[in-house]
């Protein structure tokens, strides 16, 4: 528990899902953004899908997406429930599992797929994953890709409450760093918080902040309920939020420095100017991001 004040950061929107949609026949999504008209709140976050959590029943077919490219920001794959198997044209290939991240750096341009894990198919279950794209500044959009397969054992805890907790994936809260490389200044918390609790989370000044619930019920603030699949995003001004929780919640706690650089993107490329748009979608189309194999 922090005993220092908290200069609480105004909540400025709330939101539910924007579009629900399949991705490939693998991820019925629910997207908190960018569908719902909150995009600048968030940057440098582009994208969030929350799939699932859905039950699947055993097949032998492989389910998800087929060989697709990215260019220019990073994919990050939290897993909460299933596994997903994961190969790319860079070489490299893995599996997500339950508390694990795939952190993936596209930059210059990656091709990939992002199929269910063969036993787990095999068996069926409940399949609950989110998926964030993070933009990367112009400096680094074609740079090389990069690969961070962040195992759960590596990811550290921080007490919240006698029972609630954060886990850090990326950047720092109350003294803890979490393990992911990043080339912005950006937070991401897997938070587990117990019904009855009350606790505070700081969050930077001059960040742009959101809090997503996935699972459960708090109030934001001392006055903001927060419902499963509903965003809170939050001013840049403040130093954090307050949490009472009133049913066991999973949340996911985003902020990260704004990238004030002109978006352009479309579909898996999200670039600075549509050239560079125009570009990406030859370089996928003459094999330069790659193919697999
Ligand atoms: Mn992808």
């Amino acid at each position: 528990m922090t005993t220092t004040t908290l200069k609480t950061k105004k909540v400025l929107a709330v939101r539910g899902p924007g579009s629900n949609h399949w991705v490939g026949d693998g991820f019925p999504v629910r997207n908190l953004f960018p569908s719902n008209g909150i995009d600048a709140q968030v940057n440098p976050f582009l994208m969030l899908d929350y799939a699932g959590p859905l039950e699947f029943k055993p097949t032998q077919k492989r389910q998800g997406v087929g060989e697709h490219p990215h260019r220019g920001f990073e994919t990050v794959t939290i897993a909460y429930q299933g596994a997903v198997d994961h190969r790319d044209s860079a070489g490299n290939a893995g599996t997500i599992f339950p508390g694990d991240v795939q952190w993936m750096t596209a930059a210059s341009g990656v091709v990939h797929e992002e199929k269910h894990e063969r036993a787990f198919a095999e068996k069926g279950g409940t399949f609950e994953m989110v998926q964030l794209w993070v933009n990367l500044p112009a400096k680094e959009k074609m740079s090389t890709p990069r690969y961070q397969a962040i195992a759960k054992e590596q990811i550290p805890s921080v007490k919240l409450g006698a029972e609630s907790y954060a886990r850090v994936i990326a950047g720092e809260l109350n003294g803890v760093k979490g393990p992911a490389k990043t080339f912005t200044p950006v937070n991401v918390f897997d938070v587990r918080a117990k019904a009855g609790e009350q606790f505070d989370l700081a969050l930077p000044e001059g960040q742009n902040s959101a809090v997503v619930l996935l699972k459960g019920k708090i109030r934001l603030n001392g006055e903001t309920t927060l419902e499963e699949a509903q965003i809170a995003v939050v001013d840049l001004d403040g130093s954090g939020v307050s949490v009472d929780v009133a049913e066991d919640s999973t949340l996911l706690v985003l902020s990260g420095e704004p990238i004030n650089e002109p978006v352009a993107s479309y579909g898996p490329f999200v670039m600075n100017t549509e050239e560079e748009l125009a570009q990406a979608v030859a370089d996928y189309r003459s094999g330069k991001m790659g193919h697999l194999g």
